[in-house]
């Protein structure tokens, strides 16, 4: 099987717009089929409308030799030739000649029809009856031509292959107007699957699909309200929960007991990571809290921030970089994700496989940081969900290294307000890379 016929077969059945085209042009070609085939045999079958037909022809043409004469005159012929559009072919002994070279021998020829009375016989040629007359020696056949034989012209070629070009052309655009709001609800669709609940789907047409199409944006809208409730009330609950959060800090500070000290100090420091990465993505979400640009050093950032990592087990290394990078950047939101990426690193990672390796690289266009740990790794299926704010990756996992889910969402929003992006490559068992990629028109020189 060839490349492209494994394309076009894919087109096909994957394709609703192909499938309507191919159907539009099958039902035109079968209908053609039906109404000529239905005409065709209707009228071939009326052997009483043919059968008259002969008989006034064979009526007619003893008429017409009549005039041409015995012996035949050819310019007589020629004469009625031209005057009413006959054609003959005369055969004597002494004597053969047609008024035009394009008529057909007379071996040619096929009878249909035989009438001994009239000493005629009566045939179609290509369509055009003719009738032959026998007067003694003399075989007159005359032909009743609506045109001379002969070829179509080319240009007549030209035309029907551009009327037949015209509908399919015609035919292929008006489907693909028609199928134009399936494509825009697709469009739609993946628009609210990536969190843009803002879109709308235009309502072109007042059918079926306009209907669809009005109901999608009430959709859209209904599940706009649901999710602006939603960050509502994580907003509200988790401001709500500062105050008694920095009380609960100020109160461990006169436990007594150690151990319980320890562990509700742990507890109350991870709430309060938590409500303070709910409170900053949201900030990043409004224009007013959006970033806070400045001329920043990448390399010296990236080294600040692993310092205070290099004595956590396995250890943190800076494996490559360039000597110098600025960069527009928000240096806060920066180091909140490289933070929250060298945190998760050194959370999921085993002191046997060494440490952590952050590398920085620039291309023409993108300034890119990674982070490579050597620890559990992330299943395949939940690499795509780990950016999903509250999404962790199995919960037993997780009950001893803590967290809520929150960290990598953060990364993800700071990233996307650098117009950047954040990526992960990982292997259960081996390691896994985050990457962050910045955009060079970030870049300051
Ligand atoms: P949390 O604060 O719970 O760590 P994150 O959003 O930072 O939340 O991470 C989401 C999940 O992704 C984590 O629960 C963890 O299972 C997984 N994960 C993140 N980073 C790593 C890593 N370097 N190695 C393995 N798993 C990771």
């Amino acid at each position: 099987m060839t490349e492209s016929f494994q394309k076009s077969q894919f087109l096909l059945r994957r394709s609703i717009f192909f499938k309507l085209f191919l159907f539009f042009l099958i039902t035109a070609f079968v209908l053609v089929v039906v109404i000529r085939g239905f005409f065709f045999l209707g009228i071939d079958r009326n052997h009483t409308f043919k059968a008259d037909l002969f008989k006034n022809l064979t009526r007619y043409s003893q008429q017409l030799v009549n005039e041409v004469g015995a012996p035949p005159d050819q310019e007589r012929a020629n004469a009625l030739a031209k005057e009413l559009g006959v054609q003959f072919r005369v055969n004597s002994p002494k004597q053969s000649w047609a008024t035009d070279q394009s008529l057909p021998p007379v071996t040619a020829l096929r009878i249909e029809q035989t009438f001994s009375d009239a000493g005629a016989q009566v045939g179609q040629f290509r369509r055009h009856p003719f009738v032959i007359v026998e007067r003694q020696d003399t075989q007159y056949i005359i032909f009743f031509l609506h045109r001379p034989f002969g070829e179509l012209p080319a240009w007549s070629f030209a035309l029907l292959a551009g009327l037949v070009a015209f509908v399919i052309g015609g035919s292929y655009f008006a489907v693909r107007r028609l199928i134009r709001p399936v494509y825009l609800l697709n469009k739609g669709v993946r628009e609210i699957a990536q969190g843009h609940f803002d879109h709308q789907v235009p309502v072109a047409s007042s059918d079926e699909f306009g209907e669809l199409s009005t109901s999608f944006n009430e959709m859209a809208k209904q599940v706009r309200e649901m999710v602006q409730s939603r960050d509502r009330l994580l907003l509200d609950v988790s401001h709500e929960l500062r105050s008694p959060l920095t009380r609960m800090k100020v109160a461990a500070e006169f436990i007594e007991n150690a151990p319980a000290k320890e562990k509700i100090q742990q507890e109350v420091y991870e709430l309060e990571t938590m409500v303070t990465e709910i409170l900053e993505s949201e900030r990043l979400k409004s224009q007013v809290g959006s970033l806070t640009l400045a001329e920043t050093e990448l390399v010296a950032l990236v080294q600040e921030v692993i310092k205070a990592y290099t004595d956590h087990d396995p250890g943190v290394q800076l494996t490559s970089s360039p000597e110098r990078l600025l960069l527009a950047l928000d240096h806060q939101r920066v180091r909140i994700a490289l933070r929250n990426l060298l945190e998760n690193a050194l959370k999921f990672s085993r002191s046997k496989f060494g440490p952590i390796q952050v590398r920085i690289a620039e291309s023409t266009n993108t300034v890119l940081i990674s982070i490579q740990d050597f620890g559990l790794g992330i299943p395949l299926e939940d690499q795509v969900r780990i950016f999903e704010p509250f999404y962790r990756v199995d919960p037993s996992r997780t009950r001893h290294t803590g967290g809520y889910g929150l960290g990598l969402s953060l990364v993800k929003k700071i990233m996307v307000a650098h117009s950047g992006e954040v990526r992960v490559a990982s292997e259960i068992g081996s390691g896994s890379t985050f990457t962050l990629s910045f955009p060079i028109k970030n870049r300051e020189v």
